[in-house]
């Protein structure tokens, strides 16, 4: 499969490129040419399946024209080695939990598949020179692409992470790695962390000097594995006989995850509609309601990982509904919450239903119960366990005991090594030039 750039200024790529560059080089975000629907009867018995199996088909229609079936097969068993399954809410709202990976947060999954396909393109290739992923983080996928690519042999990893930014926990689970995952601590916002790693791309004496690639979900192999989850929803609840008028709602910040369910929607996934929840970074909100899409620096918020303020993978959006307002508009719907909104209802629906919400999949669910009409099945993303924003929880049901899974508990008990860096590029090449190889 080829690999075209969003903004359509340079040829196409094969998928190693793609997934070693990262970004195209016209700053564009690269797109697969062509979207292969999967067959009728594979939704017939998708209920049947695994969710390692479903992947492995989807996967197949992504990947399987440049990766050997038997590798492929490897790649997604060994990046999913953990289940998300459907959990009721109450009647007609599911949770769909995605936060049963190493580091409790959905961005595991992209992680760990991406850093597999690049050591298996690495592994083809020979390569001896060091491949350097660049990643920027406003607190989850940090750990995630770290956790994902630690011990990977040949990849060093640089997270960069706005000071002060993240919670205590997302920290300690990347900067208490060490191997070959350095942390930056950058003196400035997300948006900060994701301009350095973007320049960086585009910077000639380290494009000549260094292998540099990103892992952020503008990564094709990050972005894509992301639609697996939405089949395994579908197939899970077809299970019980309650698959039909589908509503997805998601929690959004750079919406790759948003976009991949849109993939999977075009390979057939009977998905009825979507509704993207943004915090009060509410860009892509405003833009299904005008029109206007008016990137503005982000704020912060208690669902710290959806503070986005120019979100990425919005150009994928309007790619692949060909810049048409009234196309995306009705595909899906957009709401956003303020954290006053967020706290009421993880109150509420911890005391109602005795279920604990995160921060950002209560956004979803609140978008989701809001608009889910009679005759709708509605299913929310989960993206991360309670357990990762223990602080914000806690205060907002008034308890402390938020159990820390045994996961969390043992990266709490390592120590923070990370590097400190001005939000000034010239600071941040200068480390990479003495740093890097
Ligand atoms: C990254 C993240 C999001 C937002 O996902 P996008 O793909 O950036 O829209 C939502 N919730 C959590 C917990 C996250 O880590």
């Amino acid at each position: 499969m080829q690999y075209y750039s969003t903004n359509k200024s340079v040829p196409e790529v094969s998928l190693q490129e793609a997934v070693t560059k990262g970004l195209a080089d016209d700053k564009g975000l690269f797109m697969p040419d062509h979207i292969n629907p999967l067959p009728a009867s594979f939704f017939e018995t998708i209920e049947q399946l695994s969710f390692q199996e479903i992947s492995f088909e989807v996967a197949k229609a992504f990947f399987g024209e440049d990766i050997p079936e038997a590798d492929l097969k490897q790649l997604v068993f060994d990046t999913l080695q953990f289940d998300c399954p459907v959990v009721p809410v109450h009647d007609k709202i599911y949770s769909l939990e995605l936060f049963h990976g190493p580091t409790l947060a959905f961005k595991d999954v992209g992680g760990r598949f991406m850093a597999r396909l690049l050591g298996y393109f690495l592994k083809q290739k020979n390569n001896r020179k060091q491949v350097n992923v660049l990643v920027a983080t406003s607190g989850d996928t940090g750990s995630a692409v770290a956790n994902g690519f630690l011990g990977v042999d040949g990849i060093h990893v640089y997270v960069l992470y706005p000071k002060g930014l993240v919670s205590e926990i997302q920290e300690k689970q990347f900067t208490t790695l060490g191997q070959n995952i350095t942390s930056i601590e950058v003196d400035g916002t997300f948006d900060d962390c994701q301009r350095l790693v973007k320049t960086a791309f585009l910077d000639e004496e380290l494009k000549s000097k260094l292998t540099l690639t990103s892992a952020n979900s503008i990564n094709v192999a990050r972005f894509l594995p992301q639609a697996f989850y939405y089949f395994n929803a579908y197939a899970r609840l077809k299970e019980q006989g309650l698959q039909d008028e589908l509503v997805v709602a998601v929690p959004s910040g750079n919406f790759g995850n948003l976009t991949a369910g849109l993939f999977a929607q075009q390979m057939g996934l009977p998905i009825k509609r979507f509704i993207a929840a943004n915090n009060e970074n509410d860009i892509v909100y405003k833009y299904l309601q005008s029109g206007q899409y008016e990137p503005r620096p982000s704020v912060s918020t208690i669902a710290n990982a959806m503070d986005v303020g120019d979100p990425s993978n919005f150009a994928r959006i309007l790619d692949l509904y060909g810049h048409s307002h009234a196309k995306i508009s009705s595909v899906m719907k957009g709401f956003r919450y303020s954290d006053e909104q967020i706290k009421e209802v993880l109150l509420q629906v911890y005391k109602e239903y005795n279920y604990l919400l995160d921060p950002h999949g209560a956004c979803a669910y609140k978008a989701l119960s809001t608009d889910l009409v009679a005759g709708e099945m509605g299913v929310f993303l989960e993206t991360a366990h309670p357990a990762k924003f223990t602080e914000t929880v806690e205060a907002i049901i008034g308890q402390g005991n938020v159990p820390l899974p045994e996961k969390l508990a043992e990266f709490m008990k390592g120590e923070k090594l990370s590097v400190p860096c001005s939000k000034a590029f010239d600071d941040f090449k200068g480390f990479l030039l003495r740093e890097a190889k």
